[in-house]
């Protein structure tokens, strides 16, 4: 298992350090501020709908490796995706995360299953999921959507 462990860490360092999607976007359609103040993390999300579907999605901000490299590998794992195979995905690692909630079990995680070993570190779940409740936020909420909370 520690080959896998070297595997996700590296892959979360080098998410951390070079953020994908990491720009403004000015045809968004929906936006909205993330903020975990436990640990500094501060995001702001783009978010592009044509529909129901992710046709580009994008973030700024800044915060600590492990909330960027989230940010980051959930807009590479959302683009072209619709909002509810979004919303499946976001239940699914949260359940992973913190073994709270019930998903379908039959999503796969994909590259975002790097974020397992993190439940060992609860207050480092919260920056895990906060580009997740960004994305949320800014679904429901449209350009004016409040700071996202972090349960
Ligand atoms: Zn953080």
């Amino acid at each position: 298992m520690s080959d896998l462990r070297d595997l996700y860490q590296e892959t979360i360092l080098d998410h951390g350090r070079t953020p994908r999607n990491f720009r403004k976007l000015e045809a968004a359609t929906h936006e909205a501020d993330g903020d975990n103040p436990l640990c500094g993390d501060k995001i702001h999300l783009y978010l592009q709908l044509d529909g129901d579907k992710v046709s580009d999605i994008s973030f700024d901000g800044a915060g600590c490796a492990i909330s960027t490299a989230s940010a980051s590998l959930m807009t590479e794992a959302l683009k072209g995706k619709t909002i509810e195979d979004a919303m499946a995905l976001f239940e699914r690692l949260h359940e992973t995360l913190t073994g709270q909630g019930e998903c379908d079990e039959s999503v796969e995680l994909g590259k975002l299953a790097v974020f397992e070993g993190v439940r060992e570190y609860p207050l480092r779940v919260k920056c895990a999921t906060l580009a997740w409740h960004t994305l949320r936020n800014a679904i429901e909420g449209g350009k004016n959507a409040t700071p996202a909370t972090t349960e």
